[in-house]
Formats: structure tokens, sequence, C-alpha cells
């Protein structure tokens, strides 16, 4: 099928395209990658009036890693952060996550923010952006703030920014001392969305025990889901600590759907099995790093 029609707009600044933004109105959607909005311009699922294309807002395509975390600019490119080593040493999750979004021709045009602006709570990167703890800055014409990740997303698809607005950067937060992380994922074929997917950060403390275990679904429920799976695993030393365990806790902490992919018992199974490979896995990292 084809798109309705529309009319576009590709603005060369931040302060035109959120111009075009406030003159459309609602009917205004911003084109970043178009690797989630163009198919559903073509199915019809969505009839915007008017795309508001960033890709010649200068600014914006850059990666800040620093000490304390790394900011993705909005037209930061899947393919460009899965290749920045410097992001990688910042906070190792932002890659191992990016590893599993879609094909290379999809994360070669499509952003790490556009994913998260999208909200799917099948995207690796909204749970990457809440297990991190990280935010998001967002620009009107009435300036500019910062919305952390537990205010952002409220559901399929639905986020708190409305109106004229351009998401101009997401924020990862570094990974802290003594800590490792690890993210995995079963789909129905490899580059495809997840059937569930999980990712974790294990803290151990100064006498390399567990301090903390945490861990991101996507998949499972309707936003991204954090949960603290602390108790079953803390104190324990990293080789003794029972990760089945913090996965059959994660068990009792989810309430998945079933769908077409998947029924709920399928997805609760695969939420134990991923959380206890995961876990052990980052904890092992964390290790290292304690070393
Ligand atoms: C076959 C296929 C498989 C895929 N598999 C996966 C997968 O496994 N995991 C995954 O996470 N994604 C997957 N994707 C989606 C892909 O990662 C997209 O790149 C991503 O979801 C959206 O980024 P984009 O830059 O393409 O955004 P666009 O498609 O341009 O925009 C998506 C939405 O976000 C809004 N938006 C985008 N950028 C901004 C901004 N800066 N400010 C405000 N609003 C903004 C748009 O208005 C639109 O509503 C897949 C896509 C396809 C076609």
């Amino acid at each position: 099928m084809k798109p309705a029609p529309f009319s576009y707009a590709d603005p060369d600044s931040l302060d035109e395209a959120l111009a075009v933004l406030s003159a459309e109105g609602e009917g205004a959607k911003v084109l970043a990658g178009g690797q989630s909005l163009l198919p559903l311009l073509n199915m019809r699922l969505a009839a915007p009036t008017t795309l508001v294309d960033i890709n010649r807002v200068p600014g914006l395509d850059q990666i800040e890693a620093g000490g304390s975390g790394v900011r993705v600019g909005a037209l930061v490119r899947h393919a460009a952060l899965l290749r920045s080593a410097e992001a990688s040493a910042v906070q190792p999750l932002l890659a191992r996550a990016t590893a599993n979004v879609a094909h290379p021709a999809i994360r070669n045009r499509g952003t790490t923010v556009g994913s998260i602006a999208h909200a799917d709570p099948s995207g690796e990167m909204t749970a990457v952006l809440a297990l991190t703890g990280g935010s998001v800055t967002v620009a009107t014409p009435d300036g500019t703030s910062s919305v952390d990740w537990a205010d952002l997303f409220l559901g399929p698809l639905e986020t708190s920014v409305h109106g004229p607005a351009v998401v101009t950067s997401a924020f990862f937060p570094a990974l802290a001392p003594r800590s490792g992380t690890a993210f995995a994922e079963v789909a129905r074929r490899k580059g495809d969305y997840a059937v569930c997917g999980a990712g974790v950060m294990v803290t151990l403390d100064e006498d390399r025990r567990v301090a903390s275990a945490r861990v991101a679904y996507i998949s499972v429920g309707l936003v991204p889901e954090v949960h603290d799976l602390t108790d079953a695993v803390v104190g324990r030393p990293v080789d003794a600590a029972d990760w089945a365990a913090a996965g059959v806790m994660a068990q009792g902490l989810v309430d998945p759907d079933g769908d077409l992919h998947a029924s709920a018992d399928y997805r609760r199974l695969l939420v134990g099995a991923l959380t206890a490979r995961t876990l052990a896995s980052a904890a092992a990292e964390a290790q290292e790093r304690s070393a």
C-alpha cells in the first residue's frame, strides 16, 4: 500500500523544525530514520498531515561519552552507536542491546533516539534507557527540558512527549564500578522483534558479593519493565549465587500477554531462563571488573 497524502518539510535548523511542528499542529510528525514511521504510513496505520524531517538539522548526530554517561544525539544511527568503542567503554549495555536491534540495513538508517521516541515495548533501547536510569532531552518552542525514563513511557507507542517537540538526545548513565551487564533475547528469526528479551545489571560490593541485581524486559509488558531481583541473590559470592532462583522470582513479578508469536506461559518461561542466564553472565563481568 501507499501512504495517505502528506506534506513534507526538511528544515535546516532545530528552531525551524519546531516552528513547522508548531504551525502544523497535531497532524505533524517528526521523521528521523523512518524505519518505524514509514512502514506505519505505508500500511495506513498512521496518516500524519506533515512530516518534519530532522535529518538536515545540524548538531544532532553526536555521541558524547564521558565520565557520567553517554549522550546520544537524535540523528545517531543504531549502527554508529554499535560501532562506538567510547560509548561501549562507558556503558557496555548500549552495544550489547543495539546488536539485537533489527538487521544491518535498518540499523544503518534507524536512530537510537527514534527508537525511544517510538516507545515500542519490543524495542531494545527503551529497556536500556529504563535499566540504566536514563533520560531524554526534549526541545519545544518554549525551551528545553529533561524527561526521566520513568516519566516518558506511557504505553505502547505512547510517550509523554506531546505537541511541537523534538527529542534532541538520550542520556544513558555510565556503568557503576564493580558492575556488569548482559542482554539476551529470543526472536523467531535473527533480527526480528524479540518474543522476549532481558537486559540486566549486577553490582558487587567491596567483598565481591552481590549487592544488587536488576533486570529490564522487552516484549513482556506494555512499557519497558524494570524489576529488582536483589533479594534472591544478595550477599552471595558470584559463583554461589542462585541465579535460577532470581529467574523464578522474576517469573512471579511479570504479567506477560500471549499473542500470535508466543503464549503468556511461554513468555514467562523465557523470562525465567533469560533472567538466570543474563544475570550469571553480568555477574561474571562484574567480578572481572572488580579484580
Ligand atoms: C523489519 C524491521 C525490523 C525491526 N526490528 C527492530 C527490533 O528488533 N528492535 C527495535 O528496537 N526496532 C526494530 N525496528 C525499528 C527500528 O529500530 C527503527 O529504527 C526505530 O524503531 C525508530 O527509529 P527511526 O529513527 O527509524 O524513527 P522514525 O521511523 O523516523 O520515527 C519513529 C517514531 O518516532 C518519532 N520520532 C523519531 N525521532 C524523533 C525525535 N528525535 N523526536 C521526536 N519524535 C521522534 C517519529 O515521529 C515516529 O513517531 C525494526 C524495523 C523494521 C522495518
